[in-house]
């Protein structure tokens, strides 16, 4: 049996008085069935990781140099995040994809770097509308996905896979449970093919879940919580996302 994973990303939010007020309502809502997380800008987490010591809740960030240190100005290593007992760091998402031009390999090697210090790497996959709409969705999330099985070999099981459609993510617009649950079937049974333990891997779905959708959608039997944008800023919406992952 898989124990549910909801982690809240917050993208470029927050300020240290609101991060505060959001984790002590948090703190104040738990303790949840489902294990929870949230992902801050990098700022933050050195905040966040005093905030929620000795609390069940964990904590991750949102992005991390491929590279294990050196002249790359601006980026952050997995070392330095290990630091500071960061658990989570999410990787590929689609926002980094289309902004920063992250290719399905970069996104593969980041993975690589955080495992490589002990912090689960959060891999997000996912088609655009327009991939989507031209009947390509399976084949973009399997060679998304592929690159990440070739290059992590047999550490692949230790990764968290997050499906998060392009379309959906802050649109309002979500996928079905039956959408979400075919691509999370289809994305378990590559990693089945490439890991005895597949059946032990966390797929989150990400994209629009809200208090009112979370029940349907971790209700699939591939689904096993949610990457969570929107939502995850509101103490009483993530608490309730959090616990309809029971
Ligand atoms: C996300 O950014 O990972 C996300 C899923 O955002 P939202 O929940 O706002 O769609």
């Amino acid at each position: 049996m898989r124990r549910k994973l909801v982690v809240g990303n917050w993208k470029m939010n927050g300020s240290r008085a609101g991060n505060a007020e959001l984790l002590a309502a948090l703190k104040a809502a738990g303790p949840w069935v489902a294990e929870v997380a949230v992902c801050a800008p990098f700022p933050y987490l050195a905040d966040v990781a005093l905030s929620l010591q000795g609390d069940g809740i964990g904590w991750g960030a949102q992005d991390c140099s491929a590279h294990e240190s050196g002249a790359f100005t601006g980026e952050v290593g997995a070392s330095m995040l290990t630091e500071f007992g960061c658990r989570y760091v999410i990787v590929g998402h689609s926002e980094r994809r289309a902004y920063h031009a992250e290719s399905d390999q970069v996104v593969a090697d980041k993975a690589k770097a955080a495992l490589a210090h002990r912090i689960t790497p959060i891999v997000c996959v996912g088609e655009t509308l327009a991939e989507r709409e031209s009947g390509q969705t399976d084949m973009v999330v399997k060679r998304q996905m592929s690159v990440v099985v070739h290059t992590l070999a047999h550490c692949i099981s230790q990764v968290v896979v997050a499906y998060e459609p392009v379309w959906a993510i802050g649109t309002g617009r979500t996928a079905s449970p039956e959408q979400a649950q075919a691509v999370h079937a289809l994305l378990r049974a590559q990693l089945n093919a490439a890991t005895a333990k597949a059946g032990e891997m966390k797929i989150l779905y990400g994209g629009s879940v809200k208090p009112d959708n979370a029940a349907t959608l971790f209700a699939q039997p591939d689904i096993d919580g949610g990457l969570i944008g929107g939502a995850s800023l509101k103490a009483a919406d993530f608490a309730a996302v959090c616990r309809a992952a029971a």
